[in-house]
């Protein structure tokens, strides 16, 4: 059964970039309906119930085709949302160090031109989805993908994730989600990055 993670700081904790109330709303309502959803595909299929959605996201083309649409959208929803609330935190923002800005500095020349790069995917992103910084092969790419896919879906590891679904921004940012996207640069933990940016190149990520 999946579940819902706690959040490692209060609904507040990310104000002023992202408010309160759209942190609780996120949390408790957005994100529980993918678990829930999730859960009820799966009810009919015990033998995948102690699987880890991240392995049910990497191997969907091989599940009962009954259950694929589901898993692919509410586990999608609840991957991305568990990895959205571990990479953000109270005192974020700043740049990467170590390994990760290293990398970042080799795929993408400088970490300002991969800012530009992953905030320009995402505020492109035509209608609901997430932009991505993931691995594969060695190397950090820039995605956009929509809805609730995951890289994890086509072999790649999500190491960042920003969620550009209008729940996310607009009760504060209504229709200005460039604006949205620039205040989230504010909210990320760059630990929490690099430990994801470690997992991901010794192949132990789990989602
Ligand atoms: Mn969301």
């Amino acid at each position: 059964m999946a579940e819902r993670p706690k959040l490692a700081y209060e609904y507040d904790a990310l104000e002023p970039h992202i408010d309160a109330r759209t942190m609780e709303i996120h949390h408790t309502k957005h994100h529980q309906t993918y678990v829930d959803k999730l859960n009820n595909a799966l009810e009919a299929h015990p033998d995948l119930q102690g699987t880890c959605t991240g392995k049910l996201l990497r191997t969907l083309e091989t599940l009962p085709e009954s259950i694929r649409t589901a898993v692919r959208n509410h586990g999608g929803g609840h991957a991305n949302h568990s990895l959205f609330w571990e990479i953000m935190g109270p005192g974020g923002g700043g740049k990467p160090e170590g390994d990760l800005a290293q990398a970042i500095a080799r795929d993408f020349g400088s970490f300002e031109a991969f800012r530009e790069k992953l905030t320009n995917a995402a505020a492109n992103q035509f209608g609901s989805g997430w932009g991505w910084l993931a691995y594969a092969d060695g190397k950090l790419e820039v995605l956009a993908r929509p809805n609730q896919d995951s890289p994890l879906m086509e072999g790649k590891v999500p190491v960042l994730g920003v969620d550009v679904w209008e729940h996310a921004y607009y009760l504060k940012y209504q229709n200005r989600r460039p604006d949205y996207l620039n205040a989230w640069w504010n909210t990320i933990r760059w630990d929490a990055v690099a430990a994801r940016f470690e997992k991901a190149k010794a192949g132990s990520h789990t989602i």
